[in-house]
C-alpha cells in the first residue's frame, strides 16, 4: 500500500496568486519556457515566483533518465531548439532578475550531453544581463564525450550546482543510473578548472538515509571543495515515487545546517523546504557583500 507519513505542519504551502506570480507565469509561457518550479510542483513556487526568482529548463522536459523522486517524464527527449538560448536570455531581461538558476533534464541522448547547449544559453544571459548571476544546476554528463564539462565551465557560470540528491547507498533505488563517486568527481573537477567559480551541491532527506551517512556525503562534499550545500525535506511528488520515509525535524536540519559550517562549507540552507535553488540569489548577493 502507499500509505505515507502525514504531511507536519512545518511543510505548509502558500497558494500562489500574486501579480509577481502571474507575470511570471505569463512571461514564462509566452517564451515557452519550461520551469522547475511547475514541473516539480516545487512548494516554493508562490514565494519565489512574486520575488522574480525562478528556475528554468532548458532542452526540453522529457529525460533520458528516470529518477524515482522526479516527477519529469522518461522517455526519448525532442531535438534541441536552437533559438531557446535566445528566449532563456530573453525571459531574464523581461523579468529583471538578479539570479536565475538553470537546469535541464539528462540528455543521455546527445553526445555531448547538452553541454554546448548550456554553455550558449550561459553566454545569452550574460550578453543581455551582464548583471545577472548566473547558476546552473546540471545533469551528470556520465556518458558523454570527453571535454563536455569542460565546455560548460569556459562558459563561466557564477554558480555550478550538481545534486547528490541522496546518500550513496541510496542510489540504486533513488537515483538509478547515476554514480556518486562520478558525481563527486564532477564538482570537483569544475573545481580544478575554475577555482574561482563557486560550487554547490544538495540532497534530499526523509528518503530513508541515516544520520551518520548524510554527515558522510558532507565530508565527501568538502574533500571535493563544494563551496555551498542545500538539504530539504523530499516530498513525493505523486504515488508512484518513491515513498517518503520520514518528515526531518526543523531541529534535526538545524543540527546538520550548524555541522555542515563546522565543516567548512561557505553556505548553507537545511530546512523542511528548502529546494536546491530556493532564494538562491539572496544567499549570493550575501556572499558577495562579506
Ligand atoms: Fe522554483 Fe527553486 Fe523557487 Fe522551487 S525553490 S519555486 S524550483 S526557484
Ligand atoms: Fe529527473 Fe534529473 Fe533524474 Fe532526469 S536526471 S529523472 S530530470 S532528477
Amino acid at each position: 500500500d502507499n500509505a505515507q507519513p502525514r504531511k507536519p505542519d512545518w511543510i505548509r504551502v502558500k497558494a500562489p496568486t500574486s501579480d509577481g506570480y502571474r507575470k511570471t507565469h505569463k512571461i514564462m509561457r509566452e517564451h515557452k519556457l519550461v520551469t522547475v518550479c511547475e514541473e516539480a510542483g516545487c512548494p516554493n513556487a508562490g514565494e519565489c515566483w512574486s520575488q522574480g526568482h525562478a528556475t528554468m529548463m532548458i532542452m526540453g522536459d522529457i529525460c533520458t533518465r528516470g529518477c524515482t523522486f522526479c516527477n519529469i517524464a522518461t522517455g526519448r527527449p525532442e531535438e534541441l531548439d536552437v533559438f531557446e538560448p535566445g528566449r532563456v536570455a530573453d525571459a531574464v531581461q523581461k523579468l529583471g532578475l538578479n539570479h536565475v538558476v538553470i537546469t535541464s533534464v539528462d540528455r543521455d541522448d546527445l553526445d555531448d550531453g547538452g553541454a554546448e547547449h548550456f554553455a550558449m544559453t550561459i553566454r545569452a544571459i550574460r550578453k543581455r544581463s551582464p548583471d545577472t548571476t548566473i547558476e546552473i544546476l546540471t545533469p551528470d554528463f556520465l556518458k558523454s564525450w570527453p571535454g563536455s564539462l569542460e565546455t560548460v565551465v569556459a562558459a563561466k557560470p557564477d554558480v555550478f550546482n550538481h545534486n547528490l540528491e541522496t546518500v550513496p547507498g541510496l542510489y540504486p533505488s533513488v537515483r538509478p543510473g547515476a554514480r556518486y563517486f562520478h558525481s563527486l568527481r564532477l564538482l570537483q573537477r569544475v573545481k580544478e578548472l575554475d577555482p574561482a567559480m563557486f560550487t554547490k551541491s544538495g540532497i534530499m532527506v526523509g528518503l530513508g538515509e541515516d544520520k551518520q551517512s548524510v554527515h558522510q556525503v558532507m565530508d565527501d562534499m568538502r574533500a571535493a571543495d563544494i563551496d555551498f550545500l542545500t538539504i530539504g525535506q523530499y516530498l513525493q511528488p505523486t504515488p508512484k515515487h518513491h515513498a517518503v520515509d520520514r518528515f526531518v525535524t526543523p531541529e534535526e536540519f538545524a543540527a546538520y545546517e550548524k555541522a555542515a559550517y563546522g565543516k567548512g562549507f561557505l553556505m548553507v540552507s537545511a530546512t523542511p523546504l528548502t529546494r536546491s535553488s530556493y532564494h538562491a540569489g539572496d544567499d549570493f548577493a550575501r556572499l558577495r557583500e562579506n
